[in-house]
């Protein structure tokens, strides 16, 4: 499929179905017409198209209803590719739809108090009690977990095998009993994120992603377009973050100084190294799935989303310094709020969907080949480990 079929097909589309009706029933008859998200199979959303034939489909539908990209990022970033990899058909048919809709928010349930950079310690832990798990345990950092309605999971199913083996993967239903979502306020004011209890949740088997005792194998697909979902954009020359620190440049000359111009060109060129490498990267992914090469996104998205918004409140100086740390917002916003509330949130970044230390040690192994890093507990059961 080209990008001429593409357009035609978007067009035969609006033919049909009027963008000025329901919301809801437009995004679900998108999805049908396979305009959600090309690359995915026919029947699922996609027309099993080239992935940047997206950007095709996303220009000719721009000043129609779209989806909350924001709320629904964890669905649509991390839990729809591992439920296309991983997921029975029966499962794919239940779930993608109403993910990519909006009508059913997901949520991420893996670190836990004492298992984050080291994930694989997580102590969760499932029972099988005939069709069905017995879940007890408590997940934390729970991102959006009050609005969810699924939770991708990782649990420990095998206590007597190393840590890596003995997990299973599945979708929590956040409504069964005995899941209890507490917010935690963070820096910026908001309680983005949540502690999630888990005690005596009922899960059927149908529930499960995968092969009993294969969750570390299903995780690593979600962690890997995790940090493509994190780290992948922006697409376009001079967005993101970058665009916001350009308009205010522009607007307020009288703020510029010699220093501050030097500064703002050499993130310009890291903004392009980062943006073209982005490119790259989705070329890759055109061929499978994402490989560690998606850690070297996430790490420069970071860094450089850190050093504009740094760079922002430095140049906003004679403009005061707005203190987002006592306000109380409902949700994340982070184009619409001030330079103050950015430079917060983006602290952040280094430390969602894997710590910028945790990634160089990816690089440094999967990408460079270099030594790896000691792991003396690889072979301890899980059981036997220090805690
Ligand atoms: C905004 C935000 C949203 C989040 N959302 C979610 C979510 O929705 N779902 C979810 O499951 N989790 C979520 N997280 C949690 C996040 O994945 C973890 O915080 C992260 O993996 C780090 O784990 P930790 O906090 O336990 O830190 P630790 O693993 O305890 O790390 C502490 C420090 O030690 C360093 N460190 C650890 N091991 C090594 C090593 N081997 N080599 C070098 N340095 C090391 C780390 O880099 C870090 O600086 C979120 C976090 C943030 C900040």
């Amino acid at each position: 499929m080209n990008e001429a079929e593409i357009k035609e097909r978007v067009a035969r589309f609006l033919e049909e179905h009027d963008p000025a009706g329901d919301r809801l029933e437009f995004l679900r008859a998108r999805f049908d017409a396979g305009l959600a998200w090309v690359w995915f199979p026919e029947g699922l959303g996609g027309l099993g198209a080239h992935r940047e034939l997206q950007q095709v489909v996303e220009r000719e539908l721009a000043d129609t209803p779209q989806i909350n990209g924001g709320k629904q990022g964890i669905g649509l970033g991390m839990a729809a590719p591992t439920i296309l990899a991983f997921g029975t058909e029966e499962q794919k048919r239940r779930f993608l739809r109403p993910l990519w809709t909006g009508e059913e928010i997901w949520c991420q349930l893996f670190s836990e108090p004492g298992a984050g950079s080291d994930l694989a310690t997580l102590g969760t832990r499932a029972v099988r009690d005939g069709d069905e798990w017995v879940v007890d345990g408590q997940k934390v950092w729970t991102s959006g977990a009050h609005h969810a309605r699924w939770g991708i999971l990782v649990t420990r199913t095998d206590p007597d095998v190393p840590k890596h083996r003995g997990m299973t993967y599945f979708v929590c239903d956040m409504q069964a009993p005995g899941v209890e979502v507490r917010p935690l306020r963070q820096i910026t004011g908001e309680a983005e994120f949540n502690e999630v209890f888990l005690t005596g949740v009922r899960l059927s088997d149908d529930l499960r992603l995968g092969e009993v005792g294969d969750g570390w194998r299903v995780a690593q697909t979600t962690l890997m377009n995790e940090r493509v979902a994190i780290g992948g954009g922006p697409s376009r020359r001079g967005g993101g973050v970058m665009a916001t620190v350009l308009n205010a440049w522009r607007e307020h000359p009288e703020l510029r100084t010699n220093d501050l111009h030097q500064r703002l060109l050499s993130l310009w060129v890291e903004a392009e190294v980062t943006r073209l490498s982005g490119a790259r990267l989705r070329e890759q992914l055109v061929a499978g799935h994402p490989g560690p090469e998606g850690s070297g996104m996430k790490l420069s998205f970071a860094r450089l989303n850190q050093a504009l918004s740094g760079f922002d409140v430095e140049f906003h100086r004679d403009l005061g310094y707005d203190d987002w740390t006592f306000r109380r917002s409902e949700d994340v916003d982070f184009f619409g709020r001030g330079p103050g509330y950015r430079y917060l949130r983006a602290k952040g970044n280094s430390i969602e969907g894997g710590t910028s230390e945790i990634l160089r040690n990816i690089i440094a192994e999967r990408v460079l080949g270099l030594p790896s890093e000691p792991r003396v507990d690889k072979d301890v059961p899980w059981k036997d480990l220090p805690r």
